[in-house]
């Protein structure tokens, strides 16, 4: 298997996991960007968000649920900042799509 997300999905490969149902998972990202920094994953191999379409709005808003759960559960009180890079422009370096959560430090806009 080449995807290294499907490969944490799978369990063949560590994570510091801290969430999962039958469709998502989340994990902690392995180069933290912010104090807390972590990933929600869908189980699905989907290669980003250019992807989907209408028939997957479930599952993209249960990710955004997840995230915005795992979030308040992570003492992100005073806010968080959610990203989900796309292609090639959008800073997307693994092709399995992904929703960054970072926070515990005031965040800039814009973004680089
Ligand atoms: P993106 O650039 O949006 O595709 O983000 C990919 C993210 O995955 C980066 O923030 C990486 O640090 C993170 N990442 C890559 N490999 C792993 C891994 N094995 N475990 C946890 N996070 C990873």
């Amino acid at each position: 298997m080449e995807c290294i997300f499907c490969r944490i999905v799978e369990r063949e490969i560590p994570a510091a996991m801290l969430y999962e149902d039958e469709q998502a998972i989340a994990f902690a990202d392995i180069a933290p960007a912010a104090p807390t920094h972590f990933l929600v994953v869908p189980r699905q191999h989907l290669a980003s968000l250019s992807e989907t379409g209408r028939g997957d709005a479930f599952l993209l808003g249960h990710l955004l649920a997840v995230a915005a759960e795992l979030a308040a559960q992570r003492g992100l009180a005073q806010g968080f900042r959610i990203v989900i890079n796309t292609g090639a422009d959008g800073g997307q370096t693994v092709g399995h799509l992904h929703v960054h959560v970072l926070g515990g430090r005031p965040m800039h806009w814009p973004p680089g």
